[in-house]
């Protein structure tokens, strides 16, 4: 089955961008997935075609029309009924590998991109669409948010990943980071691989990436410890 993309934009000609090349490029030439970017534009109903006005209550920048994103949403629905609908915005709740897994896993995604201030608040309700936000960064457009999103779902879809296990063992997928990785020279500029890679004692190799993975996630991301140690509890 096609995992079926589209994306609503003020930029189409952003898409397939990055993602094609490479793993998801060879993916969509090989059909496993597809990409329909969908103008925002085309669905603005006056004659010059206006997609955004003037925020209520004042203040700086525009904000896209509910209308206009409406109409594109219910576009994107009659294409693909079953997809979920996700607008991307810094105000959403962060992504995560569990919601990606999750997506990866079903018919396709219809992502929303945002441009200006954003979106005018009662899309989110009127349309049930999922608020989601890539990280506490501002971007200026919704759509390299998408193709993070993307590219995430696009790399788990069955038969994309080279090595069938190479998904499994990564960071957040156990809830912790990964262990660190090193390849050949051993030595380079006085700094050696940690001997214990070298030894070929597979036991070991496993116990001491397990505590790396522990130790990192512990230091660099308290917040992932706290909750990786909740969840055995
Ligand atoms: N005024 C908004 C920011 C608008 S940035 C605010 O302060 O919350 C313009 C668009 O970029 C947004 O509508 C959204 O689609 C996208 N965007 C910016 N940062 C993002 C983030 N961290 N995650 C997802 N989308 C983001």
């Amino acid at each position: 089955m096609t995992f079926a993309a589209t994306v609503l934009t003020l930029y189409p000609e952003m898409f397939p961008g990055p993602l094609g090349v490479s793993l998801a490029g060879r993916a969509m030439a090989e059909g496993k997935w597809s990409l329909n970017p969908v103008h925002i534009r085309d669905f603005a109903a006056d004659k010059h075609r206006t997609v955004d006005d003037t925020p209520a209550g004042g203040g700086a920048g525009m904000v896209l029309k509910v209308d206009v994103l409406a109409a594109a949403i219910d576009h994107a629905r009659e294409l693909a009924p079953d997809a979920p609908v996700l607008a991307m915005t810094p105000r959403g709740k962060p992504i995560s590998q569990v919601r990606i897994r999750a997506l990866a896993e079903g018919p396709g995604v219809t992502l929303l991109c945002g441009r200006f201030e954003g979106f005018d608040e009662r899309i989110f309700a009127g349309r049930n669409v999922e608020e989601v936000s890539v990280g506490d960064i501002v971007l200026s457009g919704g759509e390299c948010a998408a193709l993070m999103v993307l590219d995430a779902c696009i790399r788990l879809l069955p038969g994309v990943m080279g090595a069938a296990s190479s998904g499994a063992e990564e960071s957040f997928e156990d809830g912790l980071l990964e262990y660190p990785h090193y390849t050949r020279p051993p030595m380079w500029e006085g700094r050696a691989i940690p001997e214990v890679l070298r030894s070929g004692d597979h036991a070991k190799i496993a116990a001491w990436r397990k505590q790396r993975a522990d130790e990192d996630t512990r230091l660099r991301r308290p917040d992932l410890w706290e909750r990786h140690r909740d969840a055995r509890v």
